[in-house]
């Protein structure tokens, strides 16, 4: 039943019960006002008697006399009984009763009521009910009775009563259907206003007010149908934001959150009226044009692009964004919304991995995008459940010719693909923002290894790759600081190496990371050195204290003066910044022994281990030459 019917229905029950109850006492007490009425004629008529018809000098009645009283006072309803104490009894109205006998039906019932002696009560005779009020004439042996016929008055006053109460529920009822509608509506309006308000909730995103998710799909839907009928194609565009995720951990997701309802507002105002924006999410947007084909939708992700280019301010902070957008067109590229959406996907992730702004889905290259699809999502559950693998190759000393340290390298041994390069998977993890969980989960493993080491007593330290995305989050140190404290090594037994290219790219935030993690004790060092440009004034600022020559000079030292002269070039800068220097990619004893001669620290390659399981490299240590436990061991009896 509908809420309104069953309003209205309660609404005249609740009227219709009150109505019946307030009738029932309406009811009583006008039956009541009927015998006090009965009472005061009554009254009356003994106080006329007395005046008139009982002076002092007439002191009997007669009928005569009561058949002029009845004449005067009596209705048709009514009959008069005069009853003498010595027994004789007048009647004066309409009854063939004889008097006695009326007089015996009173007296009987006055002893029914409660009361005893009552003045009033009913009795039936000759088919008529009776209703009697009895007083005594003042100063006289008379007792006056006026008896009135309920079964011709009663029932009028009842029909009376009925019509008024009849009318007066119509109009009652009448009224409460008015307001029982008035409230309904009033109630259906304020329902259909809060569910329309959780409706809204439910197809919009409630940060930036824009279509959500579901909302898309419909509108999918409807241009489907448009474009079929009008055999004009649309387009569907997915758009990521390229730095968001530094700037929400940089700034805070306060300011995150401001910079999407900036950016939604001025994609909006490039818009037409028909296209859509929605927010799929984080940094994701999606974008539907209807009517349009590849030339529109380029101009599209052109304006957009260039809207965002100009900078913004948001809180006092100037603040320019890029996105990378990728495009499908229904019909082409699929005919569903779900189909459509993945294609732009992965057209919006080519455009990342390429850095080019935008790009159109093209089925050719299909296959390559899908395997980076699979990747990402997969790469996600594996992160999750901590289950990368951590190799390690050693890193020997060439003073001592002991191994001292490890670095640690991600492996991924994917169940479906098999083996995948952390070539590959690394930046993925770093385009979709997964790389701080992998490098946290990374270095929970190594520092737990590396205390095993010590375990066994191998002083070992270890080297962890730092992405710089861990550089712009402030909260690393923290957490990193955490696994350590957990682990049960010391900070200066990890190194954690940064690359420099990525280093030189965001020096100003990165730097201030890089003291947090030097004042907590960590060792830093500086990845692929010489592949980037590497300002003297930068290194001199950072708290570095190792650089890693990049493993490109190495291999070709044996047949490439240029490259040995790089690398000597290296180490003497890194000894005038006292720092260590490590070459990695050493494959051959040449190699090794040129780098000893030039003066170098520390050697890493093929030429000591591959990267290696820690089970195995615990058996390599134990049988190596290069073992470091004869180190720590030897130069503690040494030192003794
Ligand atoms: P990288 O940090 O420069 O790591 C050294 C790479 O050189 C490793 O490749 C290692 O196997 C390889 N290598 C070492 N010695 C030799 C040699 O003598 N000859 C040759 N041909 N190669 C050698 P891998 O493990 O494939 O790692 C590649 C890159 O992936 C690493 O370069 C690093 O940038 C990244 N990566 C690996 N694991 C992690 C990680 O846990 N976190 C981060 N952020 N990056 C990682
Ligand atoms: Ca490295
Ligand atoms: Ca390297």
């Amino acid at each position: 039943m509908k809420f309104s019917t069953q309003l209205v229905l309660s609404i005249i029950g609740i009227t219709i019960l009150s109505l019946s109850v307030f009738g029932g006492i309406a009811y009583w007490i006008i039956d009541d006002g009927h015998n006090q009425n009965h009472n005061e004629l009554l009254k009356h008529i003994t106080t006329i008697i007395h005046k008139h018809w009982l002076k002092t000098d007439i002191k009997t009645l007669t009928q005569p006399s009561l058949n002029e009283i009845y004449e005067k006072f009596a209705t048709p309803e009514t009959l008069f009984l005069i009853e003498n104490i010595d027994g004789t009894c007048l009647v004066a109205g309409n009854t063939t009763l004889p008097p006695s006998e009326l007089a015996s039906n009173i007296a009987s019932s006055s002893k029914k009521t409660d009361t005893a002696h009552a003045n009033h009560g009913t009795l039936k005779m000759d088919n008529h009910d009776y209703h009697w009020n009895t007083s005594q004439l003042p100063n006289s042996q008379y007792r006056l009775t006026l008896l009135r016929d309920d079964s011709t008055g009663q029932h009028q006053s009842d029909i009376k009563l009925g019509m008024r109460l009849l009318t007066t529920s119509i109009i009652i009822i009448w009224l409460a259907v008015w307001l029982s509608l008035l409230l309904s509506s009033i109630i259906s309006r304020r329902l259909k206003e809060k569910n329309e308000a959780i409706q809204y909730q439910a197809m919009h995103d409630s940060l930036t007010g824009l279509p959500n998710r579901s909302l898309l799909f419909d509108r999918i839907d409807q241009a489907q149908l448009t474009s079929h009928r009008n055999k004009i194609p649309f387009a569907l565009m997915i758009m990521d934001l390229d730095n968001f995720k530094e700037i929400n951990d940089a700034l805070g997701h306060h300011f995150g959150d401001l910079m999407l309802t900036k950016v939604s507002k001025i994609i909006q105002e490039t818009l037409r009226e028909n296209d859509s924006l929605a927010r799929l999410g984080g940094d994701e947007f999606a974008l539907l044009l209807p009517d349009t084909e590849q030339d529109g939708a380029i101009i599209c992700a052109r304006k957009i692009l260039n809207s965002l280019k100009t900078p913004f301010n948001i809180k006092d902070t100037r603040i320019e964004s890029s996105a990378s957008i990728g495009i499908a067109f229904y019909p082409q590229d699929g005919d569903d919304a779900e189909t459509l959406l993945q294609r732009a996907d992965i057209a919006m992730y080519q455009a990342k991995r390429t850095r080019s702004h935008y790009v159109i889905y093209d089925q050719n290259k299909d296959s390559d995008n899908v395997r980076q699809l699979k990747l990402m999502n997969d790469l996600r559950e594996t992160i999750k459940n901590d289950q990368l693998n951590v190799y390690y190759q050693p890193m020997i000393d060439q003073r001592t010719g002991c191994t001292i340290a490890a670095e640690a390298l991600a492996r991924w041994n994917h169940p479906e693909l098999g083996f995948i390069s952390p070539e590959e998977f690394i930046p993925i993890a770093e385009r979709t923002g997964l790389i701080r969980k992998l490098t946290l989960s990374i270095a929970k493993q190594a520092m737990h290894d590396c205390k095993q080491w010590q375990d066994m007593g191998y002083e070992m330290m270890i080297a962890i790759n730092i992405s710089t995305h861990c550089l712009q989050d402030q909260s690393f140190p923290k957490k990193l600081n955490q696994i350590l404290q957990s682990s049960g090594i010391s900070a200066y037994n990890v190194e954690l190496e940064i690359t420099e290219t990525v280093l030189m790219q965001d020096i100003g935030r990165a730097s201030q990371i890089l003291q947090q993690l030097d004042q907590a004790g960590f060792n830093l060092s500086i990845d692929d050195f010489g592949t980037g440009f590497s300002s003297l004034a930068y290194l001199k600022e950072l708290p570095v204290n190792t650089l890693k020559i990049d493993k490109s000079f190495i291999f070709d030292m044996d047949n490439n003066e240029d490259d040995t002269a790089i690398v000597q070039t290296i180490i003497e800068l890194a000894h005038n910044f006292n720092c260590k220097v490590i070459a990695e990619g050493v494959e051959t004893a040449n190699s090794l022994q040129q780098l000893k001669n030039l003066g170098n620290d520390i050697a890493q390659g093929y030429f000591f281990s591959k990267p290696i399981p820690f089970e195995e490299l615990t058996l390599w240590l134990q049988n190596s030459k290069w073992n470091p436990a004869y180190t720590t061991k030897k130069l503690k009896e040494i030192m003794m």
